[in-house]
């Protein structure tokens, strides 16, 4: 895979590779960390910059100029995920970019994971109607559950988003996934659950994923949601929903590394040795000692946690996530 510059990017990262995008490009379109939400479980850390405004927060020729130069080098790709350490349709340019990469890139389906928080407002459904792809996620169907596990801008109301995502799915011809973060004690009881299947036979996604920790959270005390509660409530979700964890499977080689993409990379989301050499195609040691060259050079720095050790980008030394 190659790319037409080595120049550092501002927006995008990766590519990554992902069990539901296959080798992914991210796009990056707000200042890390510009959310809608300060979710605890976020793997991009605690929102610094809660808003409901929508703008240009990075000037879209800038961006467009930056999907040209990679996209110009013919890179094989699954997707191009507009994604990152915040929403993305808090920048007012999404639906230019997406019908941009139409016109100009047609070749690379076009994915969006949103939180899904400003589909109340038509101007956003209008926006990304043209995606290929809409992952918007969905934790809890009641304003107790989603005020503990999401912590939302003030002005936000659980029913109008329900009533946003329903709108969507009545006119998006495309696919649109619904993603549940499973939060043990917070919305894992037969209510909630019951709450959210109420409203996902209202919305009718093509499907429904859950998802539980699998990287570090904003809270540290989140813990992962065992295997026996995730059937228990895939059972009374309805039953046969295709399920994902978050981490990065094992894949095939794409490209050779450099520091500087290695690292954007992880500000994509924390990676550990293994999710580094799966998303790089180069072998687990080979990775590790990358990753701790970027730790040596103050770029990122390590961390022990259940599923192994962990490295972050550091927070002064460059930008990017998953909504
Ligand atoms: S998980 Fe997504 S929606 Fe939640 S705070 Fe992080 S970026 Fe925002």
């Amino acid at each position: 895979m190659k790319q037409s510059s080595n120049r550092p990017y501002r927006c995008l990262f990766g590519p990554v590779r992902s069990r539901r995008l296959g080798v992914s490009l991210g796009v990056d379109l707000v200042p890390s960390k510009t959310c809608t939400l300060d979710c605890i479980y976020c793997e991009c850390g605690k929102t610094t910059r809660k808003t409901l405004l929508r703008k240009a927060h990075i000037p879209t020729r800038e961006i467009v100029d930056e999907l040209n130069d990679f996209l110009s080098g013919d890179p094989e790709l699954d997707h191009v995920t507009f994604s990152g350490a915040g929403e993305p349709t808090l920048h007012s340019g999404i639906g230019e970019l997406i019908r941009f990469l139409k016109k100009h890139h047609p070749r690379y389906p076009v994915a969006l994971l949103t939180n899904g928080t400003l589909l109340f407002d038509p101007a956003v459904r209008k926006d990304i109607a043209d995606a290929d792809q809409v992952i918007a996620s969905l934790d809890a169907a009641t304003p107790d559950g989603f005020h503990a596990v999401n912590r939302p801008h003030p002005d936000l109301h659980l029913a109008e988003i329900i009533e946003g995502l329903t709108a969507f799915r009545h006119t998006f011809v495309h696919r649109l996934l619904i993603e549940i973060f499973i939060v043990p004690e917070l919305n894992d009881t037969d209510a909630e659950i019951t709450a959210l299947k109420n409203v996902l036979a209202r919305i009718r996604p093509d499907g429904v994923h859950l998802n539980t920790l699998d990287r570090p959270g904003t809270e540290s005390w989140v813990v992962p949601a065992c295997e026996a509660a995730l059937e228990r409530i895939s059972g009374i979700l309805g039953g046969d929903l295709p399920r994902f964890s978050i981490g990065t499977p094992r894949g095939k080689g794409v490209r050779t590394i450099n520091e500087k993409q290695l690292a954007r990379t992880l500000f994509g989301r924390p990676c550990t040795a293994e999710d580094i050499a799966a998303v790089f195609g180069i072998k687990t040691p080979e990775a590790r000692r990358l990753m701790d060259g970027l730790v040596n050079s103050g770029q990122a720095e390590k961390r022990q946690m259940p599923r192994g050790v962990f490295y972050f980008a550091r927070k002064n030394a460059g930008s990017g996530k998953t909504g």
